[in-house]
């Protein structure tokens, strides 16, 4: 374990509060260092006032947040309990929510590459007047649709770039390891490996930053890095062990 950070070090890996709604002289509440911890926004946030996840703004620690009521005739009581995960249990949380987010990511690489393909057929496929039509029809459809997942994944790095960084670099740094591994034995033939060399090396480069600022969503070129997505899925595996 490293040395606790200033707010973890006034948290017990357990902390409950109590209220008791007719005996309010036995109300234990929370440490209020466990104010200081952001409530991590994902889009898994159903009901955050009964169950969320919380992240040290100083040393990225993880902490589950529970709420439980219990209805007695002589007073109910209201529990909470603040708990700090083990590093164990952080890593397949972090890497759950990568997944979700390379989920999104990936949708919008198909849809845009399906708009490519309308494309190119409208250009190069000789359509009739109404193939034409349908053609740009299922082009701008599957636009519209890249377009609001990247409006959609953009609000959600955001969000956790305040509120959990650690879940975007497990990402990127997924990311930045299967790129590196293409930089440094490219695949396919002889003649394109300065080419894969220079997509996985950039592609790494705009990793990098996007745990911090910039663009948000990151096209993979997997037309270049072949078996890419693969690599990418053992990465974020649910059994890994850092
Ligand atoms: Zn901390």
């Amino acid at each position: 374990m490293p040395d606790p950070c200033s707010i973890c070090s006034l948290l017990k890996d357990v902390q409950t509060s109590f209220y008791k709604y007719a005996a309010p002289e036995y109300d234990i509440p929370l440490p209020p260092a466990a104010a200081r911890l952001a409530i991590v926004l994902t889009p898994d946030l159903h009901d955050p006032e009964v169950y969320h996840v919380r992240c040290c703004p100083e040393c990225g620690t993880l902490y589950t947040y529970r709420f439980s009521y219990e209805y007695h005739t002589n007073g109910s009581e209201d529990e909470e309990e603040l708990s700090r995960m083990s590093p164990a249990e952080a890593g397949a949380y972090l890497r759950a929510q990568a997944r979700a987010l390379e989920a999104l990511r990936r949708d919008i690489d198909a849809l845009e590459s399906n708009a490519g393909q309308w494309a190119d057929y409208l250009d190069r496929g000789h359509p009739s007047l109404a193939e034409a039509e349908a053609a740009r029809a299922a082009m701008d459809g599957a636009m519209e649709n890249a377009q609001r997942s990247r409006e959609q994944l953009r609000g959600q790095v955001e969000a956790l770039r305040t509120t959990c960084p650690g879940i975007l670099t497990t990402w990127a740094a997924a990311h930045v390891r299967v790129c590196n591994a293409y930089v440094d034995t490219p695949t396919g033939s002889d003649e394109h490996t300065r080419t894969v060399r220079y997509v996985a090396r950039t592609t790494a480069e705009a990793w990098e930053r996007l745990p911090y600022e910039g663009e948000t969503f990151i096209s993979v070129a997997g037309i270049w890095m072949e078996g890419y997505d693969e690599r990418l899925d053992a990465e974020l595996a649910p059994d890994v062990t850092p």
